[in-house]
């Protein structure tokens, strides 16, 4: 079982490079960015709530991103067959680091590697406003993209510490262009799979 967190600052393609990945090694992806989305295009009571934190730049509340992917996991894995999961966008504090130890142990899982998508900042800047010019969506203008780059730094960057504790974090150059960096990832991802192979 290959269990992936593929992390990095707003921008620095954890989205691209996980439609690469899950399609590759046939790994279910959840990327809580794309769940909260769904949820506010739903006009939920709970989408309603979200969208007030993410047209902000803000971070929505641990509790409820932590139950929405409890229930996506629970909900897509009876749907299909897989190698395993890729985390994107989550767990982005400590506090949800700490959460996904226990709803990964309840499935008698583990994380097998964090890997960290590393982007200079005027490049993710660049990357943000570009995307924001097709995107529509709300948080990829330029005051809300810095709020979301100053709360990655203050909340989200705390969780490499906690997978580099426990010897699960690599960093990827995540610069330049995407096949390239899609090479980099699988070269970490191919000989983990080597190493699992060897040993069972
Ligand atoms: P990006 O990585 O480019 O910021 P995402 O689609 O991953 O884009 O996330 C968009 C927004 O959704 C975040 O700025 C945040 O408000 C919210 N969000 C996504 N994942 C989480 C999470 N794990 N915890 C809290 N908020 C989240």
């Amino acid at each position: 079982m290959l269990n992936i967190i593929i992390f990095g600052a707003p921008g620095s393609g954890k989205g691209t490079q996980s439609d690469l990945i899950k399609e590759k090694y046939n790994l279910l992806h959840l990327s809580t960015g794309d769940l909260l989305r769904a949820e506010i295009a739903s006009g939920s009571e709970l989408g309603k709530i979200a969208d007030s934190y993410i047209s902000k730049g803000q971070l929505v509340p641990d509790e409820m991103i932590i139950e929405i992917l409890d229930n996506a996991i629970e909900e897509k894995e009876k749907n299909g067959k897989y190698n395993g999961i890729i985390l994107d966008g989550f767990p982005r504090t400590v506090a949800q680091a700490e959460a996904l130890e226990l709803l990964i142990k309840k499935r008698n899982r583990d994380i097998t590697i964090l890997l960290d998508l590393m982007v200079e900042e005027n490049e993710l800047v660049e990357r943000l406003v570009n995307r924001g010019k097709t995107s529509g969506r709300c948080d990829d203008n330029l005051e809300t993209i810095k709020k979301r780059l100053e709360v990655y730094h203050e909340k989200t960057k705390p969780v490499n510490d906690y997978y580099k504790k426990q010897n699960k974090y690599t960093v990827i150059d995540g610069s330049g262009n995407i096949d390239n960096i899609f090479d980099r990832v699988c070269k970490v991802i191919d000989i983990i799979n080597e190493d699992e192979n060897v040993a069972s």
